[in-house]
């Protein structure tokens, strides 16, 4: 992989206009950065391990939110996979300084101040979060912890998840997010 930087010519919101013709974050990390992130899998599945040439490539996409998530995922127990008895899925990624963040696995979505902020907000400058990226490493590198929950505690978790995404609608273009949880 060559060292070119990340395509940022997109400054998607998170409006929900479907006349709108920008392309939202999730679109690019499906249409770009999966392809980069397929090739890695492949590369660990093959190699057993993250190669410097695996590491070049995600960091080309991904800059500096790499290192966040990869000292996320060092972390033991960091990365929790969440199955319940239906085959219902999710992940729980815990933060720096807060507690713990609950994703749709393999969705570029995490309900954290800095995806609202970096990602989907006004001048957004990254392609997804550290918690986001952490998850999708633990789970190629075989470091997520594995956990059964019942139906009743993932339809809960399912029901929070729904109001985070709602929340993103109202998060006003000035927002801040807190100086200990960056991407
Ligand atoms: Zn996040």
């Amino acid at each position: 992989m060559s060292g070119k930087n990340v395509n940022k010519q997109t400054h998607a919101t998170a409006a929900c206009d479907s006349s709108s013709t920008q392309m939202s974050p999730r679109w690019i990390l499906s249409n770009i950065s999966k392809d980069v992130l397929k090739e890695v899998e492949a590369i660990v599945d093959e190699e057993g391990e993250l190669t410097e040439n695996a590491m070049r490539a995600l960091n080309s996409v991904f800059g500096s939110v790499l290192e966040r998530a990869i000292a996320i995922v060092e972390k033991p127990d960091s990365v929790c996979e969440l199955q319940s008895p239906f085959g219902r899925k999710l992940v729980q990624v815990s933060g720096t300084s807060k507690g713990v963040y609950t994703l749709y696995p393999e969705e570029n979505y995490c309900p954290c101040e800095a995806f609202h902020y970096f990602v989907l907000g006004a001048n957004a400058s990254e392609l997804t979060c550290k918690h986001v990226l952490a998850a999708w490493l633990a789970r190629i590198l075989g470091e997520a912890t594995q956990r059964t929950i019942s139906e009743e505690e993932m339809t809960s978790l399912l029901l929070t998840l729904l109001v985070s995404d709602d929340s993103k609608s109202v998060v006003p273009n000035s927002f801040e997010p807190t100086a200990g949880d960056k991407l």
